[in-house]
């Protein structure tokens, strides 16, 4: 359910190690490591914002410039862009492809056929998913079976559809198989290139490139878990992980803290039921010990939108009056100074209840009650 992104720079690194071409490049941290890298590769260059957010190139976070010099005034100012809210600490420095044409190709997950696929268009540069808004027959896919892994006619299908050169079939072959190879090995949701270009030369170079990892994967890759760049995280996402809390902040106003990412998401859906809003996503998991609800807690409340907090937990394994406990003890610990409604069900939920009415929270014993509760004091 979680994800992480990489930056375009270790993407591209990634791809480059399965055989996908990739312009050389470098990272720099200052306009003046810029124009050296430019000097060093010969421009002319691209200069390309590294941050973890889509559509640089629009916000003027992409440029081609013809001279080192250039190079160094261009990164200054991709150095002072915020975009989407993210401020850039780093640009990619690499060699310009001259570009004929600008096609897409990624590969992710299909729910409905529970496969692997294959996407791709000849309108690439843009948004896949306004060219799926704009013109859906411009999209090809193909699907790949588990069992019989990835075969070169999938590329065949998708070249002829897309009216891919026939010159460049084999490329395009050895591209996607990199790319179906890499998404499987690294655990990703997503690997993205965008745009792949056919250049003048007539070759296909992955001028964009994106990966998604599924955080449920990383423990197998410590390598790729290094590549997660703090800087662009959420602190509080990031105590959350820390806390191996699942949390996703959103824009409503009512704190959610449940036990189970499906009992979250159904708690969620029962609060817009009743005409409000969550603002999170959390499932603190198994257990509920104290320190752990405390953490959830301050986590919540650090969301200045929270106008009230509500509790949906089930005491399976854990009894509701430890849960109880626990709350309370995060209770005093965090002192929150919104109103609390908790709905406990589960072994010994009567004694949790009571616990938690004499530490003056609303309690409920349906979903429902506690939704319109909460719903309303948040008011
Ligand atoms: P995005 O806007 O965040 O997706 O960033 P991209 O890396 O995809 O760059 C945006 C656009 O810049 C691409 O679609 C290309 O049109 C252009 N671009 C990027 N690299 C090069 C390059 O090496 N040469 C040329 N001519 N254009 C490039
Ligand atoms: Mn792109």
């Amino acid at each position: 359910m979680l994800a992480m992104k990489i930056h375009e720079y270790q993407a591209k690194q990634l791809l480059a190690r399965y055989g996908i071409p990739v312009p050389p490049g470098e990272v720099a941290y200052s306009p003046g490591q810029a124009r050296d890298i430019a000097r060093r590769l010969g421009c002319p260059v691209v200069v390309k914002a590294q941050v973890l957010v889509g559509g640089r190139g629009k916000a003027g976070g992409v440029r081609l410039v013809s001279t080192p010099d250039d190079a160094e005034e261009v990164a200054k100012k991709i150095f002072s862009l915020h975009i989407k809210g993210s401020p850039v600490r780093k640009v990619l420095v690499a060699q310009a492809a001259s570009v004929a044409q600008e096609l897409y190709l990624g590969a992710t997950l299909d729910r409905v056929t529970r496969r692997l696929v294959l996407i791709a268009s000849s309108q690439g540069g843009v948004d896949i998913e306004e060219v799926a808004a704009r013109a859906p027959e411009k999209i090809a896919k193909v699907f790949v079976d588990p069992f019989i892994g990835f075969s070169d006619y999938l590329a065949r299908d998708l070249a002829f559809e897309i009216q891919l050169p026939p010159s460049l079939l084999r490329d395009f072959a050895t591209i996607s198989r990199g790319l179906i190879q890499a998404f499987v090995e690294v655990d990703a949701s997503l690997v993205e290139i965008n745009p792949l270009a056919i250049t003048a030369q007539g070759q296909l170079w992955a001028l964009d490139a994106k990966i998604v990892l599924d955080d449920n994967g990383l423990f197998r890759h410590k390598d790729l878990e290094a590549l997660r760049d703090p800087d662009e995280e959420n602190p509080y996402e990031r105590q959350a992980r820390e806390n191996e809390l699942s949390y996703v902040k959103l824009d409503g106003r009512i704190g959610c803290m449940v036990n189970g990412a499906g009992l979250s998401m159904a708690t969620m859906d029962v609060i817009k039921l009743y005409g409000g809003a969550p603002a999170n996503f959390l499932d603190i998991g198994g257990g509920a010990k104290a320190d752990k609800v405390a953490v959830a807690l301050r986590i919540i409340l650090s969301d200045s939108n929270v106008k009230a907090v509500l509790f949906n937990i089930f005491g399976g394994i854990t009894r509701c009056d430890e849960v109880a406990r626990g709350i309370i003890a995060a209770l005093d610990e965090v002192r929150p100074d919104v109103p609390m409604v908790a709905r406990l069900v589960g072994t010994n939920e009567a004694e949790g209840r009571a616990l938690l009415s004499r530490a003056r929270m609303i309690t409920a014993t349906t979903l429902q009650e506690a939704a319109q509760k909460v719903v309303e004091v948040a008011r």
